[in-house]
Protein backbone atom coordinates (compact mmCIF):
# COMPACT_ATOMS: atom_id res chain seq x y z
CA UNK A 1 0.00 0.00 0.00
CA UNK A 2 1.31 3.53 -0.92
CA UNK A 3 1.32 6.32 2.08
CA UNK A 4 -1.28 8.14 0.73
CA UNK A 5 -3.78 4.57 0.38
CA UNK A 6 -2.97 4.20 4.34
CA UNK A 7 -3.63 7.20 5.06
CA UNK A 8 -6.81 7.41 3.30
CA UNK A 9 -7.91 3.90 4.35
CA UNK A 10 -7.27 5.52 8.02
CA UNK A 11 -9.33 8.34 7.69
CA UNK A 12 -12.62 6.78 6.15
CA UNK A 13 -12.38 4.35 8.63
CA UNK A 14 -12.27 6.83 11.28
CA UNK A 15 -15.27 8.07 8.99
CA UNK A 16 -17.69 5.17 8.35
CA UNK A 17 -16.01 2.01 10.38
CA UNK A 18 -12.74 0.03 9.33
CA UNK A 19 -14.49 -2.44 7.45
CA UNK A 20 -15.71 0.53 4.98
CA UNK A 21 -11.97 1.84 4.52
CA UNK A 22 -10.98 -1.25 3.87
CA UNK A 23 -13.00 -1.97 1.19
CA UNK A 24 -12.56 1.43 -0.20
CA UNK A 25 -9.10 0.88 -0.44
CA UNK A 26 -9.55 -2.43 -2.12
CA UNK A 27 -11.49 -0.89 -4.77
CA UNK A 28 -9.35 2.08 -5.67
CA UNK A 29 -5.87 0.16 -5.25
CA UNK A 30 -7.34 -2.62 -8.27
CA UNK A 31 -8.16 0.03 -10.50
CA UNK A 32 -5.81 3.09 -12.40
CA UNK A 33 -5.21 6.26 -10.38
CA UNK A 34 -6.94 8.81 -11.63
CA UNK A 35 -4.71 11.89 -12.26
CA UNK A 36 -5.86 15.54 -12.39
CA UNK A 37 -3.80 18.88 -13.34
CA UNK A 38 -6.08 21.88 -12.01
CA UNK A 39 -4.84 25.09 -13.15
CA UNK A 40 -5.72 27.89 -11.58
CA UNK A 41 -5.03 31.74 -12.29
CA UNK A 42 -5.48 32.81 -8.87
CA UNK A 43 -4.35 30.39 -5.88
CA UNK A 44 -5.02 31.33 -2.29
CA UNK A 45 -2.83 30.26 -0.10
CA UNK A 46 -4.68 29.58 3.39
CA UNK A 47 -1.36 28.90 5.35
CA UNK A 48 0.73 32.49 4.70
CA UNK A 49 -2.76 34.07 3.67
CA UNK A 50 -1.36 35.07 0.27
CA UNK A 51 -2.78 35.02 -3.07
CA UNK A 52 -0.34 33.32 -5.99
CA UNK A 53 -0.82 33.39 -9.64
CA UNK A 54 -0.70 30.79 -12.34
CA UNK A 55 -0.03 27.25 -10.81
CA UNK A 56 -1.26 23.97 -11.14
CA UNK A 57 -2.53 21.77 -8.54
CA UNK A 58 -1.72 18.23 -9.69
CA UNK A 59 -4.10 15.63 -8.02
CA UNK A 60 -4.09 11.74 -8.04
CA UNK A 61 -6.84 9.18 -6.31
CA UNK A 62 -8.60 12.42 -4.75
CA UNK A 63 -5.39 14.03 -3.07
CA UNK A 64 -3.31 17.37 -3.73
CA UNK A 65 -0.35 15.24 -5.25
CA UNK A 66 2.06 18.37 -5.72
CA UNK A 67 1.35 21.75 -6.48
CA UNK A 68 4.03 24.08 -8.77
CA UNK A 69 3.88 27.36 -10.09
CA UNK A 70 2.96 28.07 -14.00
CA UNK A 71 0.99 25.94 -16.14
CA UNK A 72 2.54 22.09 -17.16
CA UNK A 73 0.10 18.59 -17.73
CA UNK A 74 1.18 15.40 -17.81
CA UNK A 75 0.03 13.03 -20.12
CA UNK A 76 -1.68 11.20 -18.28
CA UNK A 77 -3.79 13.85 -16.15
CA UNK A 78 -7.27 14.86 -17.30
CA UNK A 79 -7.09 18.86 -16.87
CA UNK A 80 -9.23 20.84 -15.39
CA UNK A 81 -9.11 24.79 -16.35
CA UNK A 82 -9.61 26.95 -14.10
CA UNK A 83 -7.27 29.76 -15.34
CA UNK A 84 -10.30 32.27 -15.46
CA UNK A 85 -10.75 31.94 -11.83
CA UNK A 86 -9.50 32.29 -7.91
CA UNK A 87 -9.33 28.75 -6.22
CA UNK A 88 -9.46 28.41 -2.55
CA UNK A 89 -9.36 25.55 -0.64
CA UNK A 90 -12.17 23.81 0.56
CA UNK A 91 -14.31 26.09 3.26
CA UNK A 92 -15.28 24.44 6.48
CA UNK A 93 -18.00 25.71 8.76
CA UNK A 94 -17.62 24.82 12.52
CA UNK A 95 -21.23 25.42 13.68
CA UNK A 96 -24.17 23.79 11.48
CA UNK A 97 -27.29 21.96 12.44
CA UNK A 98 -28.17 20.33 9.09
CA UNK A 99 -30.82 18.16 10.25
CA UNK A 100 -32.69 21.97 11.31
CA UNK A 101 -33.75 24.79 9.45
CA UNK A 102 -36.12 27.32 11.16
CA UNK A 103 -38.64 29.06 10.36
CA UNK A 104 -42.34 30.25 11.74
CA UNK A 105 -43.28 26.74 12.40
CA UNK A 106 -40.29 25.32 14.15
CA UNK A 107 -41.61 25.28 17.74
CA UNK A 108 -44.72 22.69 16.22
CA UNK A 109 -41.78 19.97 14.43
CA UNK A 110 -40.65 18.68 17.57
CA UNK A 111 -44.43 17.47 17.85
CA UNK A 112 -45.06 16.63 14.26
CA UNK A 113 -41.91 15.41 12.76
CA UNK A 114 -40.34 12.24 12.84
CA UNK A 115 -36.88 11.29 12.63
CA UNK A 116 -36.95 10.53 9.03
CA UNK A 117 -38.07 13.89 8.09
CA UNK A 118 -35.09 15.32 9.60
CA UNK A 119 -32.95 12.63 8.18
CA UNK A 120 -34.77 13.76 4.68
CA UNK A 121 -34.12 17.29 5.16
CA UNK A 122 -30.62 16.39 5.71
CA UNK A 123 -30.26 15.01 1.71
CA UNK A 124 -31.67 18.44 0.87
CA UNK A 125 -29.82 21.03 3.16
CA UNK A 126 -26.03 18.92 2.84
CA UNK A 127 -26.04 19.48 -0.76
CA UNK A 128 -26.86 23.03 -0.64
CA UNK A 129 -23.60 23.70 1.75
CA UNK A 130 -21.94 21.35 -0.14
CA UNK A 131 -22.71 23.58 -3.63
CA UNK A 132 -22.28 26.75 -1.85
CA UNK A 133 -18.25 25.74 -1.87
CA UNK A 134 -18.32 24.26 2.31
CA UNK A 135 -16.86 20.68 1.85
CA UNK A 136 -16.81 20.37 5.48
CA UNK A 137 -19.07 21.13 8.18
CA UNK A 138 -19.49 20.64 12.26
CA UNK A 139 -22.47 19.51 13.34
CA UNK A 140 -23.29 20.75 16.60
CA UNK A 141 -26.16 19.19 17.37
CA UNK A 142 -29.44 17.07 16.13
CA UNK A 143 -31.90 14.69 17.08
CA UNK A 144 -32.14 10.64 16.90
CA UNK A 145 -28.41 10.98 15.90
CA UNK A 146 -29.81 11.72 12.15
CA UNK A 147 -26.53 13.68 11.46
CA UNK A 148 -24.85 10.78 12.42
CA UNK A 149 -26.92 8.67 9.54
CA UNK A 150 -26.74 11.47 6.89
CA UNK A 151 -22.43 11.54 7.34
CA UNK A 152 -22.45 7.96 6.99
CA UNK A 153 -24.60 8.03 3.63
CA UNK A 154 -22.03 11.17 2.35
CA UNK A 155 -19.19 8.53 3.19
CA UNK A 156 -20.44 6.05 1.26
CA UNK A 157 -21.39 7.93 -2.05
CA UNK A 158 -25.13 7.41 -1.47
CA UNK A 159 -25.77 11.19 -1.30
CA UNK A 160 -24.00 14.61 -1.71
CA UNK A 161 -22.31 16.54 0.86
CA UNK A 162 -19.99 17.87 2.78
CA UNK A 163 -17.06 15.82 5.07
CA UNK A 164 -19.29 16.34 8.25
CA UNK A 165 -17.94 15.76 11.83
CA UNK A 166 -21.01 15.56 13.86
CA UNK A 167 -21.52 15.80 17.60
CA UNK A 168 -24.79 13.61 17.45
CA UNK A 169 -27.56 15.09 20.25
CA UNK A 170 -26.14 18.04 22.25
CA UNK A 171 -25.37 18.05 25.89
CA UNK A 172 -27.48 19.83 28.62
CA UNK A 173 -28.44 20.19 32.00
CA UNK A 174 -31.77 19.69 33.18
CA UNK A 175 -34.08 22.87 31.52
CA UNK A 176 -30.95 23.82 29.71
CA UNK A 177 -30.25 25.33 25.91
CA UNK A 178 -30.57 21.45 24.56
CA UNK A 179 -32.78 19.98 26.94
CA UNK A 180 -35.26 18.40 24.29
CA UNK A 181 -38.53 18.69 26.54
CA UNK A 182 -37.89 22.48 27.22
CA UNK A 183 -41.43 24.36 27.28
CA UNK A 184 -43.34 21.05 27.09
CA UNK A 185 -46.79 20.79 29.03
CA UNK A 186 -45.80 18.54 32.17
CA UNK A 187 -47.13 15.39 31.14
CA UNK A 188 -44.81 15.39 28.00
CA UNK A 189 -42.16 16.84 29.67
CA UNK A 190 -40.65 13.39 31.15
CA UNK A 191 -37.35 13.39 32.80
CA UNK A 192 -34.94 13.00 29.80
CA UNK A 193 -31.62 11.39 31.03
CA UNK A 194 -27.61 10.99 29.60
CA UNK A 195 -28.66 9.09 26.62
CA UNK A 196 -30.88 12.33 25.28
CA UNK A 197 -28.09 14.67 25.98
CA UNK A 198 -29.26 15.40 29.83
CA UNK A 199 -26.73 15.06 32.35
CA UNK A 200 -26.91 16.22 36.29
CA UNK A 201 -23.64 15.82 37.87
CA UNK A 202 -20.10 13.95 36.60
CA UNK A 203 -21.25 10.53 36.51
CA UNK A 204 -24.16 10.84 34.11
CA UNK A 205 -21.89 13.60 32.27
CA UNK A 206 -19.47 11.03 31.64
CA UNK A 207 -21.91 8.37 30.58
CA UNK A 208 -23.74 10.85 28.15
CA UNK A 209 -20.32 11.27 26.77
CA UNK A 210 -19.77 7.46 26.68
CA UNK A 211 -22.92 7.10 24.60
CA UNK A 212 -21.93 9.30 22.09
CA UNK A 213 -19.02 7.15 21.60
CA UNK A 214 -21.26 4.13 21.38
CA UNK A 215 -23.48 6.33 18.95
CA UNK A 216 -20.57 7.11 16.30
CA UNK A 217 -20.28 10.78 16.83
CA UNK A 218 -17.28 12.57 16.32
CA UNK A 219 -17.00 15.35 18.83
CA UNK A 220 -18.94 16.27 21.92
CA UNK A 221 -21.58 19.52 22.27
CA UNK A 222 -22.73 20.94 25.42
CA UNK A 223 -24.65 23.82 26.12
CA UNK A 224 -23.04 25.68 29.06
CA UNK A 225 -25.34 28.60 28.84
CA UNK A 226 -28.97 29.35 28.25
CA UNK A 227 -29.82 30.15 24.52
CA UNK A 228 -31.58 32.18 21.96
CA UNK A 229 -33.63 30.25 20.61
CA UNK A 230 -35.03 27.91 23.64
CA UNK A 231 -38.19 28.25 25.05
CA UNK A 232 -36.53 29.17 28.26
CA UNK A 233 -36.54 33.03 30.44
CA UNK A 234 -32.61 33.28 30.16
CA UNK A 235 -30.11 33.12 27.60
CA UNK A 236 -26.79 33.67 29.22
CA UNK A 237 -27.01 31.91 33.13
CA UNK A 238 -24.59 29.52 33.59
CA UNK A 239 -26.04 25.76 33.27
CA UNK A 240 -23.36 23.47 34.29
CA UNK A 241 -21.15 23.04 37.71
CA UNK A 242 -17.28 22.58 37.39
CA UNK A 243 -17.16 19.31 38.24
CA UNK A 244 -19.52 18.19 34.87
CA UNK A 245 -17.63 20.49 33.08
CA UNK A 246 -14.32 18.67 34.24
CA UNK A 247 -16.32 15.12 33.71
CA UNK A 248 -17.01 16.19 30.16
CA UNK A 249 -13.55 17.06 29.04
CA UNK A 250 -11.47 14.24 30.04
CA UNK A 251 -13.86 11.50 28.97
CA UNK A 252 -13.67 13.40 26.02
CA UNK A 253 -10.14 13.24 26.13
CA UNK A 254 -10.41 9.46 26.76
CA UNK A 255 -12.04 9.10 22.92
CA UNK A 256 -10.35 11.66 21.52
CA UNK A 257 -13.38 14.27 21.32
CA UNK A 258 -12.86 17.50 21.04
CA UNK A 259 -15.31 19.24 22.90
CA UNK A 260 -17.38 22.74 21.65
CA UNK A 261 -19.66 25.04 23.77
CA UNK A 262 -22.49 26.57 22.92
CA UNK A 263 -22.37 29.72 25.51
CA UNK A 264 -23.38 33.44 25.95
CA UNK A 265 -22.76 34.43 29.17
CA UNK A 266 -19.45 35.78 30.54
CA UNK A 267 -19.49 32.79 33.94
CA UNK A 268 -20.45 29.99 31.84
CA UNK A 269 -17.77 30.59 29.41
CA UNK A 270 -14.86 30.98 31.53
CA UNK A 271 -16.14 28.13 33.61
CA UNK A 272 -15.98 26.09 30.05
CA UNK A 273 -12.53 27.55 29.33
CA UNK A 274 -10.91 26.83 32.75
CA UNK A 275 -12.23 22.82 32.50
CA UNK A 276 -10.41 22.76 29.17
CA UNK A 277 -12.71 22.58 26.12
CA UNK A 278 -11.68 23.37 22.55
CA UNK A 279 -14.32 25.95 21.41
CA UNK A 280 -16.80 28.53 22.54
CA UNK A 281 -19.70 29.41 20.16
CA UNK A 282 -21.32 32.38 19.94
CA UNK A 283 -19.65 33.73 23.29
CA UNK A 284 -22.23 37.23 22.66
CA UNK A 285 -21.10 38.82 26.53
CA UNK A 286 -17.36 37.94 26.94
CA UNK A 287 -15.45 41.02 27.71
CA UNK A 288 -11.73 41.63 27.83
CA UNK A 289 -11.14 39.10 30.68
CA UNK A 290 -12.75 36.00 28.88
CA UNK A 291 -11.17 36.94 26.10
CA UNK A 292 -7.58 36.52 28.12
CA UNK A 293 -8.58 33.90 29.53
CA UNK A 294 -9.32 32.24 26.07
CA UNK A 295 -5.70 33.15 24.94
CA UNK A 296 -4.09 31.91 27.85
CA UNK A 297 -6.02 28.00 27.33
CA UNK A 298 -5.62 28.42 23.93
CA UNK A 299 -9.47 28.12 23.08
CA UNK A 300 -10.49 29.01 20.31
CA UNK A 301 -13.81 31.18 19.33
CA UNK A 302 -16.38 30.22 17.01
CA UNK A 303 -18.67 33.64 16.20
CA UNK A 304 -21.97 32.79 14.39
CA UNK A 305 -22.55 36.23 13.48
CA UNK A 306 -25.14 35.37 11.28
CA UNK A 307 -27.22 33.60 13.71
CA UNK A 308 -27.01 37.06 15.90
CA UNK A 309 -28.33 38.90 12.23
CA UNK A 310 -30.84 36.62 11.62
CA UNK A 311 -32.44 36.38 15.08
CA UNK A 312 -32.45 40.75 15.28
CA UNK A 313 -34.24 40.45 12.40
CA UNK A 314 -36.82 38.04 12.97
CA UNK A 315 -37.50 39.57 16.33
CA UNK A 316 -39.13 42.13 14.30
CA UNK A 317 -41.43 39.76 12.80
CA UNK A 318 -44.90 39.72 15.04
CA UNK A 319 -45.77 36.15 15.79
CA UNK A 320 -42.49 34.75 14.31
CA UNK A 321 -40.88 33.74 17.55
CA UNK A 322 -42.81 33.06 21.53
CA UNK A 323 -42.68 36.50 23.18
CA UNK A 324 -40.07 34.27 25.89
CA UNK A 325 -37.97 33.84 22.72
CA UNK A 326 -38.87 37.19 21.03
CA UNK A 327 -37.23 39.75 23.99
CA UNK A 328 -33.50 37.34 23.96
CA UNK A 329 -33.58 37.32 20.32
CA UNK A 330 -33.67 41.19 20.05
CA UNK A 331 -31.12 41.62 22.89
CA UNK A 332 -28.50 39.06 22.12
CA UNK A 333 -28.24 39.25 18.44
CA UNK A 334 -26.74 42.34 18.14
CA UNK A 335 -24.30 42.36 20.44
CA UNK A 336 -22.35 39.73 18.94
CA UNK A 337 -21.21 41.53 16.17
CA UNK A 338 -19.15 43.81 18.90
CA UNK A 339 -17.74 40.98 20.95
CA UNK A 340 -16.36 39.43 17.57
CA UNK A 341 -14.75 42.51 17.00
CA UNK A 342 -13.33 42.95 20.46
CA UNK A 343 -12.06 39.31 20.31
CA UNK A 344 -10.34 39.76 17.13
CA UNK A 345 -8.65 42.88 18.15
CA UNK A 346 -7.56 41.15 21.64
CA UNK A 347 -5.76 38.46 19.24
CA UNK A 348 -8.48 34.86 20.45
CA UNK A 349 -8.24 32.41 17.92
CA UNK A 350 -11.06 32.36 15.39
CA UNK A 351 -12.75 29.45 13.38
CA UNK A 352 -15.55 30.33 11.44
CA UNK A 353 -19.13 29.20 11.93
CA UNK A 354 -22.58 30.12 10.93
CA UNK A 355 -24.90 28.40 12.98
CA UNK A 356 -26.83 27.47 9.84
CA UNK A 357 -30.21 25.63 10.22
CA UNK A 358 -30.96 28.59 11.81
CA UNK A 359 -30.41 30.63 9.05
CA UNK A 360 -30.67 29.10 5.91
CA UNK A 361 -28.64 26.48 4.32
CA UNK A 362 -25.90 27.11 1.77
CA UNK A 363 -26.02 30.80 2.45
CA UNK A 364 -23.26 30.15 5.03
CA UNK A 365 -20.84 32.29 2.93
CA UNK A 366 -22.84 35.39 4.03
CA UNK A 367 -20.69 35.18 7.46
CA UNK A 368 -17.29 36.67 5.42
CA UNK A 369 -18.84 39.47 5.10
CA UNK A 370 -20.21 40.06 8.10
CA UNK A 371 -16.55 39.09 10.02
CA UNK A 372 -15.39 41.46 7.29
CA UNK A 373 -17.54 44.64 8.07
CA UNK A 374 -16.65 44.13 11.86
CA UNK A 375 -12.77 44.53 11.29
CA UNK A 376 -11.16 41.70 10.16
CA UNK A 377 -9.10 41.30 6.84
CA UNK A 378 -10.25 39.22 4.50
CA UNK A 379 -7.21 36.85 4.37
CA UNK A 380 -7.70 36.07 8.12
CA UNK A 381 -11.62 35.64 7.40
CA UNK A 382 -10.78 32.96 4.25
CA UNK A 383 -8.20 31.54 7.02
CA UNK A 384 -10.81 30.89 9.57
CA UNK A 385 -12.84 28.56 7.14
CA UNK A 386 -9.83 27.04 6.11
CA UNK A 387 -6.35 26.70 8.11
CA UNK A 388 -8.22 27.51 11.69
CA UNK A 389 -10.92 25.03 11.24
CA UNK A 390 -9.07 22.22 10.35
CA UNK A 391 -6.54 23.13 13.08
CA UNK A 392 -9.92 22.92 15.42
CA UNK A 393 -10.68 19.72 14.08
CA UNK A 394 -7.25 18.44 14.31
CA UNK A 395 -7.66 17.40 10.69
CA UNK A 396 -4.54 19.64 9.22
CA UNK A 397 -2.32 17.15 8.03
CA UNK A 398 -6.04 16.27 5.73
CA UNK A 399 -7.53 19.42 5.02
CA UNK A 400 -7.41 23.13 5.47
CA UNK A 401 -5.05 23.72 2.77
CA UNK A 402 -3.82 22.99 -0.98
CA UNK A 403 -0.84 21.13 -0.21
CA UNK A 404 0.73 17.95 -0.86
CA UNK A 405 -1.01 14.29 0.86
CA UNK A 406 -3.81 16.21 1.97
CA UNK A 407 -7.85 16.13 0.24
CA UNK A 408 -7.98 18.00 -2.89
CA UNK A 409 -11.32 20.23 -1.77
CA UNK A 410 -11.28 23.11 -3.48
CA UNK A 411 -13.72 25.57 -4.99
CA UNK A 412 -13.66 28.54 -7.55
CA UNK A 413 -15.03 32.03 -7.51
CA UNK A 414 -14.47 34.68 -10.55
CA UNK A 415 -13.24 37.80 -8.80
CA UNK A 416 -10.48 38.41 -6.33
CA UNK A 417 -12.09 37.65 -2.83
CA UNK A 418 -9.29 39.76 -1.07
CA UNK A 419 -10.73 42.53 -3.15
CA UNK A 420 -14.59 42.20 -2.50
CA UNK A 421 -15.25 38.98 0.21
CA UNK A 422 -18.74 38.53 -1.10
CA UNK A 423 -17.31 36.46 -4.06
CA UNK A 424 -17.30 33.72 -1.70
CA UNK A 425 -21.37 34.14 -2.10
CA UNK A 426 -21.01 33.10 -5.68
CA UNK A 427 -19.12 30.42 -5.87
CA UNK A 428 -18.54 28.26 -9.27
CA UNK A 429 -16.79 25.43 -9.18
CA UNK A 430 -16.76 22.87 -6.15
CA UNK A 431 -14.39 19.72 -5.78
CA UNK A 432 -14.30 17.51 -2.86
CA UNK A 433 -11.92 14.42 -3.15
CA UNK A 434 -10.67 14.94 -6.55
CA UNK A 435 -14.50 14.63 -7.36
CA UNK A 436 -16.12 17.75 -8.95
CA UNK A 437 -19.83 18.60 -7.60
CA UNK A 438 -20.07 22.10 -9.37
CA UNK A 439 -18.66 23.81 -12.62
CA UNK A 440 -19.70 26.39 -15.15
CA UNK A 441 -20.44 25.32 -18.32
CA UNK A 442 -16.82 26.95 -19.98
CA UNK A 443 -14.44 24.66 -17.25
CA UNK A 444 -14.27 21.67 -19.33
CA UNK A 445 -12.24 18.52 -18.13
CA UNK A 446 -10.87 17.31 -20.36
CA UNK A 447 -7.56 15.96 -22.46
ZN1 LIG B 1 -25.99 26.04 17.09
Amino acid sequence: MTTNTKRRNFFRGRIAGLWLGFMAALASTSSLAEELAIYAGHLFDSESGRLLANHTIHVVDGRVDSVQAGYAKRDRETLVDLRDYTVLPGLMDMHTHLSYEFGPRTYMETFTWNPADYALRGVDTAKRTLEAGFTTVRDLGDTDNVTISLRNAINRGTIEGPRIYTAGKAIATTGGHADPTNGYRYDLMGSPGPAEGVINGADSARQAVRQRYKDGADLIKITATGGVLSVAKNGQNPQFMPDELEAIVATARDYGFTVAVHAHGKEGIERAVRAGVDSIEHGTYMDSETMDLMRRHNTWYVPTLMAGEWAAQKAQVEGFFPDMVRTKAATIGPLLQKTFAEAYRRGVKIAFGTDSGVSRHGDNAREFALMVAAGMTPADAIRSATWNAADLLNVQDELGSLSEGKWADLIAVSGNPLEDISELQRVKFVMKGGKIFKQPAAVKAGN
